[in-house]
């Protein structure tokens, strides 16, 4: 194999982003290069051991559903599997993973590894090759160039990384890796708008001098949930407890004596932090009335001692953490195997990129992960695939794409980002969606896998298994909508003691399905109707699609009159300080976000219905 005189895409990082990004391009077709520091970091979690989540399960599944990496990987490296949200209704249901995250990187490496059209290359870029204006490749820290067509950028927390512990403080990228110090201040020298965002993780704990005898044990799920629609239960390793400890008043009151010597409490840390994963000191002062919090052990992997305690992220001096760590029940002896630091880096305003994630200011560039303003694998890994494609796109001379905000998480979170921009870390939630109904982690496959065989990003295997899927769901609804039961048949005899009215005449198995207590078990397989084998995805799907028929044709109206209003066009010359009615606050929220289209201004924190309907009057009256 010879190395392409130049590639179609170069993406820098081989992180969450960079991966989901690089892959995708090369599932495109297109000559691919993966740039970065350390083959040996390929996909490495840089903090928590764990995929998925609350809202974070969502992306993970849409990844796959475009057949990325992520979900497979932690079929094949998750040592505990949860579903989250389990007694709630589908829409906020959700996968989460305990991860190895040795397994993890071994999985990601080998996917990228066997990919065709991709090349991996291990070393730092420190410059763009730019040509008239554009993007057009690389230059690595030892002067090698790589010419390419586009260039997507995922350097995570690289950029101007500045670890603090206590007062001290280095550069580094993160804990163990270099920072990118050229390339930062190249982009801090290009008319993007950037700015500092800080992040933390907790010291990690030798598990043979924790006592766990005095801990709360947390068992994953019996029948562990898989995180691919190409995945089985059969990938998951070994699995494993994790565990509960608290912190005390004693906890609180180390915490509270070290503040003086806090980078984040003294000044010495600009960055905003994650709001959703704050620093054990953040807690102490934002909730001071509480007198402890639940703090989850959880192993880092099945061949190692380590511990990640989640809950304790911190940036206090080594010797605080130390006696933090051991005031707790069961960490009395705990010994500290690598300090908890907090991470400030540079990231660059959302607002500045296109939907492909294509930069405003330099045409052929885009820009995927942390470096946007998010923080999580998910969301990285999601906007990597979606850099990854649309670079891929551009090279193919083809227009760029991106899920709707009714179509896909990842719509909403490129939606969010670009039309309100970011001042602190941005993780997804389920409540950042308005249809979540639609938007379900279970039917990602039905949301998108369609669209991405059409852009060339599925491969035959997965279609194949996709269509199988559809063509069942079908077969079985029409099963269900043809089966009778009559009164007083051995099968109604079965269904009865499950109602709360007998039945009293002939039904087909879909309408008793449709009524209350009543499962899809409970019709599956009746006596003297001839019996079915369904897949789980397939029941649950038929099921799904039954229960909450109302609520769904209820969102799929909400969709339709958003689409009207993503199609109503505000003029850039509104002036919206002499509308009448409404608020001085929105009145400045629009002035300030000039939203494009009325569907953009009804996103904006704060702008309620009420206001849409003034906008909308106001719009009529210049007609
Ligand atoms: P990264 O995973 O950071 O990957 C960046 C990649 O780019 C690396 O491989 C790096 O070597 C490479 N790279 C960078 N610059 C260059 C260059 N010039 N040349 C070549 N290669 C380069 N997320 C949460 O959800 N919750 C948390 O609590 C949380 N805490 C965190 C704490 C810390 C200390 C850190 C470091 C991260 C934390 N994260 C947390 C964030 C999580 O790690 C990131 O969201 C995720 O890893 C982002 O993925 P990414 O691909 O954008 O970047």
């Amino acid at each position: 194999m010879n190395f392409p005189s130049r590639f179609g895409v170069i993406v820098v990082g081989g992180g969450h982003a960079g991966t989901e990004a690089a892959l995708a391009s090369a599932r495109m077709g297109v000559q691919t290069l993966l740039l970065t520091h350390n083959i040996e970091t390929l996909g490495q979690m840089s903090c928590n051991p764990a995929i998925g989540g609350i809202g974070k399960s969502h992306l993970v599944k849409e990844i796959d559903a475009l057949d990325g990496a992520m979900a497979l990987a932690t079929d094949k490296a998750g040592i505990q599997f949860r579903t989250l949200n389990s007694r709630k209704g589908p829409a906020v249901r959700a996968t989460r993973a305990q991860a190895d995250r040795i397994l993890y990187k071994a999985a990601i490496r080998h996917t990228l590894e066997n990919q065709e059209n991709l090349w991996l290359f291990q070393q730092a870029c420190e410059d763009l090759i730019v040509e008239s204006g554009e993007a057009r490749g690389v230059v690595t820290q030892t002067g090698i160039r790589f010419l390419s067509d586009t260039v997507v950028l995922t350097a995570g927390t690289f950029l101007g990384g500045l670890i603090h512990i206590g007062l001290e403080n280095h550069s580094g990228g993160r804990a163990g890796d270099p920072p990118s110090i050229g390339l930062a201040e190249k982009l801090r020298a290009l008319p993007f708008r950037v700015d500092r965002l800080k992040t933390g993780t907790p010291p990690r704990i030798d598990a043979r001098t924790v006592d766990f005898s005095v801990m709360e044990s947390q068992p994953g799920d019996i029948i562990t949930p898989v995180m691919s629609y190409m995945g089985n239960r059969e990938l998951h390793p070994t699995q494993i407890n994790c565990f509960i400890t608290h912190t005390n008043e004693k906890t609180h009151d180390i915490i509270r004596s070290g503040m003086d010597r806090s980078p984040m409490y003294t000044g010495v840390i600009d960055g905003i932090g994650p709001r959703y994963c704050p620093s054990i000191e953040d807690k102490i002062v934002r909730f001071a009335d509480k007198n402890s919090h639940q703090i989850f052990v959880e192993p880092e992997g099945l061949t190692t001692h380590e511990l990640y305690p989640n809950g304790i992220s911190t940036s206090l001096p080594f010797d605080v953490q130390l006696e933090l760590v051991r005031s707790m029940k069961g960490f009395e002896n705990a010994h500290i195997t690598r300090p908890g630091y907090a991470i400030e880096y540079d990231y660059f305003n959302p607002q500045d990129l296109k939907y492909s994630l294509e930069t405003k200011h330099m045409p052929r560039l885009f820009f995927a992960g942390q470096i946007n303003g998010t923080t999580g694998y998910e969301e990285a890994g999601a906007q990597g695939l979606l850099a990854g494609l649309n670079a891929a796109l551009l090279s193919q001379g083809k227009e760029s794409w991106c899920p709707r905000r009714d179509e896909a998480y990842l719509g909403v979170l490129v939606d969010d980002l670009i039309s309100m921009g970011t001042k602190e870390p941005y993780r997804m939630f389920t409540s950042r969606a308005e249809y979540r109904l639609i938007l379900r982690e279970d039917n990602a496959d039905l949301r998108l896998t369609e669209k991405g065989r059409e852009l060339g990003l599925v491969s035959d295997a997965r279609w194949e298994a996709f269509c199988k899927k559809r063509e069942a769901i079908e077969l079985e609804t029409a099963r269900l909508k043809s089966t009778w039961i009559v009164p007083n048949s051995p099968e109604s005899e079965i269904i009865n003691p499950k109602l709360e009215t007998p039945i009293s005449h002939e039904y087909s198995l879909m309408d008793l399905l449709r009524r209350p207590g009543i499962e899809y078990a409970d019709v599956a397989n009746l006596k003297n109707v001839p019996e079915v084998s369904v897949p789980d995805q397939v029941s649950e799907q038929v099921q799904i699609a039954v229960k909450y028929a109302g609520y769904i044709s209820r969102q799929a109206d909400d969709i339709e009159r958003m689409r009207r209003q993503e199609n109503t066009l505000l003029p850039k010359d509104m002036d919206y300080s002499i509308i009448e009615g409404l608020s001085n606050e929105v009145k400045q929220k629009l002035i300030l976000m000039k939203p494009e289209t009325l569907a953009a201004a009804s996103r904006i924190p704060g702008v309620t219905a009420a206001a849409v309907s003034l906008l909308l009057v106001s719009l009529k009256k210049r007609a």
